[in-house]
């Protein structure tokens, strides 16, 4: 995928998706209309920097390296070369197989707080009460998981980053540092 996909504006956005998609919180999982026809989070990523998605600890074990790319025995990732589970028609893993992040993007938990994925077309193309509703349904779900599998999910990403990347919504599902690793 072209490294120009992920610097979409909204009017170029607006050319693939002329017609709003619905994007809700649905059995504790955003149902995201736009995903069908974008696949650019789960597809090959504009840089070399790998992507990182938590693991629970009970999805870890050796079949991981099957599924996914890792970064350790809890993380796998995605790259340059995306997701090893995307197939042609989406994502080859059950629910219960994907690291919790791929059900709350184009929300992310970076370090206790939540954040947009700038580049998804559900954000660019939300407005703002829309975004917020969106947050407030996912902290109010994660604020009902036990705390160590919310520090387990949690990423970290270097702050120049996040303000390149993401749109921060001011809501923290934890304090403290930090992401639990390894
Ligand atoms: S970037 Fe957004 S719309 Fe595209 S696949 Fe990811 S979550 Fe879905
Ligand atoms: S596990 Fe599935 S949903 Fe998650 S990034 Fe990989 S292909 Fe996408």
């Amino acid at each position: 995928m072209e490294k120009s996909v992920f610097l979409r504006n909204r009017a170029e956005w607006e050319k693939i998706f002329p017609l709003k998609r619905n994007v809700n919180w649905t059995g504790g999982k955003i149902e995201n209309g736009y995903c069908a026809d974008c696949r650019l989070c789960c597809g090959p990523q504009g840089d070399d920097d790998p992507f990182p998605m938590a693991l629970l600890d009970e999805q870890t074990g050796p079949a991981n390296a099957l599924d996914f790319f890792m970064m350790d025995s809890h993380t796998a990732c995605l790259g340059r070369d995306g997701c090893k589970s995307l197939g042609p028609a989406g994502c080859k893993l059950e629910q219960s197989r994907r690291p919790p992040a791929c059900g709350l993007f184009p929300v992310v938990l970076i370090d206790g707080r939540l954040y947009f994925y700038k580049a998804c077309p559900a954000v660019t193309l939300a407005s703002s009460q829309e975004l917020e509703a969106l947050a407030l349904k996912a902290l109010k779900y994660l604020k009902n998981l036990p705390e160590k599998d919310c520090r387990r999910i949690s990423i970290s990403i270097p702050a120049d980053e996040i303000a390149k990347k993401y749109i921060d919504t001011g809501l923290e599902v934890f304090v403290g540092i930090k992401s639990l690793r390894g």
